[in-house]
C-alpha cells in the first residue's frame, strides 16, 4: 500500500552564475537525494540547523520550487501530474505554514480578506455564506469574529501566527507543511501554538511535515523525526525511538544542546567545531566527517548509506553499518 506522501529521491540543485555572461559554475545541492514518508495523520518533524535544505526540502515537496530532480506522491499521485492535470485541486490540499507571520501576511488586507481571497479563489463556499465560515475558522484558532476588521499589524506576533493558521486551514487542506512555525515567537506563546496545531490536527485529520531547527519543538509535536545535515537526512525514526537511542554523531550534538528538567539527566554538551560547511562544496565522503569526533579515514572517501538499524530507525554513519 502506499504512504499518504512519498517523496523519492529529491535533489533540488540550484546553479551559481558567474561573470557578464552568468555562465553556471557550478551548483548549490542544497536538497541531495532525499527520501522519505509520511502516513495519513502522522506529524514528521524534520530539523537540521539553519542551512541544512530543509526549508527547501519542504517547499520543493509542495512543488512549490520544481525539483531537479526527484518525486513526491501524494495519496499514491505523483505531484507534478496532479499539478499539471489539475493544480487548483492538489494546491487546495497541500498548504504551507511560514515562519514569519509579519512577512506572510499582507498588512493592507483585513483579517477578512486575508482568510477570504484564498476561499473565494477555491470556491469553497458560497459568498452568502464567506463570512460565516470565515468567523468559524478563525474561532478555531482561538480568534474572536470581530477580529476579521482589522488588520495585521493591530495584532500581537503569536495572534498573526493564528491568523497564517487559519489563512491555510481554511483551504481545508489535507497535508500541511509547517515551516519553523513557532520560530519567530516568544517562547512564552511558542506551546501555545503548538497545542493548537496539535488540536487542529485531530479536529481536521490532518498530516504535517514539521519542519523546526529546534529539538525541544520536534519533540513535542512529532510522531516521527528525520535529521537533515548539508542537504541529506543523516537519520529518521519514530520519536521515541529516536530520543531514546539517537544514533548519529550529528544527532547526539543536537540533543545535547536541549535541556532538560533534571540536571543530572542533562547529556554533556557537545560542540561542533567547525562552520557547516558550504553546500556549494560539501565535504567528500561523509558530509559530517569534518566535524565528527569519531571520523575514520574511509569517512573521509565514502560516503555511508542510509541503512535500516531495526524498529524504523535508519541511519547514515560507519559506526552503525559495515
Ligand atoms: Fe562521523 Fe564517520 Fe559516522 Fe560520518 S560516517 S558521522 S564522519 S563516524
Amino acid at each position: 500500500a502506499s504512504h499518504f506522501l512519498e517523496v523519492k529521491n529529491m535533489r533540488q540543485y540550484f546553479p551559481i552564475r558567474k561573470g557578464v555572461f552568468k555562465r553556471t559554475v557550478g551548483h548549490v545541492r542544497a536538497v541531495d537525494d532525499v527520501s522519505f514518508f509520511i502516513d495519513d495523520q502522522e506529524t514528521l518533524g524534520l530539523v537540521g540547523e539553519s542551512g541544512c535544505g530543509k526549508t527547501t526540502l519542504g517547499r520543493t515537496v509542495l512543488h512549490l520550487l520544481k525539483p531537479t530532480e526527484g518525486k513526491a506522491f501524494f495519496m499514491g499521485q505523483d505531484v507534478e501530474t496532479m499539478l499539471s492535470d489539475n493544480p487548483r485541486g492538489i494546491r487546495q490540499k497541500m498548504q504551507i505554514i511560514f515562519q514569519d507571520p509579519y512577512g506572510s501576511l499582507n498588512p493592507r488586507m483585513t483579517v477578512n480578506e486575508i482568510v477570504g481571497e484564498a476561499v473565494r479563489y477555491y470556491g469553497l463556499c458560497s459568498k452568502r455564506e464567506l463570512d460565516d465560515y470565515i468567523s468559524e475558522v478563525l474561532s478555531k484558532c482561538g480568534m474572536l469574529p470581530e477580529h476579521r476588521f482589522r488588520y495585521p499589524h493591530e495584532f500581537s506576533g503569536g495572534q498573526r501566527q493564528r491568523i497564517s493558521i487559519a489563512r491555510a486551514l481554511a483551504l481545508k487542506p489535507k497535508f500541511v507543511v509547517c515551516d519553523e512555525p513557532v520560530s519567530a515567537l516568544d517562547v512564552s506563546i511558542r506551546s501555545q501554538i503548538l497545542n493548537l496545531l496539535n488540536e487542529l490536527k485531530e479536529q481536521l485529520k490532518l498530516t504535517y511535515l514539521f519542519i523546526s531547527h529546534d529539538l525541544a519543538v520536534v519533540r513535542h509535536i512529532s510522531d516521527r523525526v528525520a535529521v537533515m545535515y548539508l542537504g541529506k537526512i543523516v537519520e529518521k525514526a519514530p520519536k521515541l525511538e529516536f530520543f531514546g537511542n539517537p544514533l548519529h554523531p550529528y544527532s547526539h550534538a543536537l540533543l545535547s544542546a536541549i535541556p532538560v528538567p533534571d540536571p543530572k539527566r542533562q547529556r554533556q554538551r557537545i560542540i561542533l567545531e567547525g562552520d557547516v560547511p558550504s553546500p556549494a562544496n560539501p565535504p567528500s565522503g561523509c558530509r559530517f566527517n569534518p566535524r565528527c569526533r569519531y571520523a575514520m579515514e574511509r569517512c573521509k572517501k565514502e560516503e555511508p548509506p542510509l541503512v535500516d538499524v531495526g524498529n524504523g530507525h535508519f541511519v547514515a554513519c560507519f559506526l552503525h553499518s559495515k
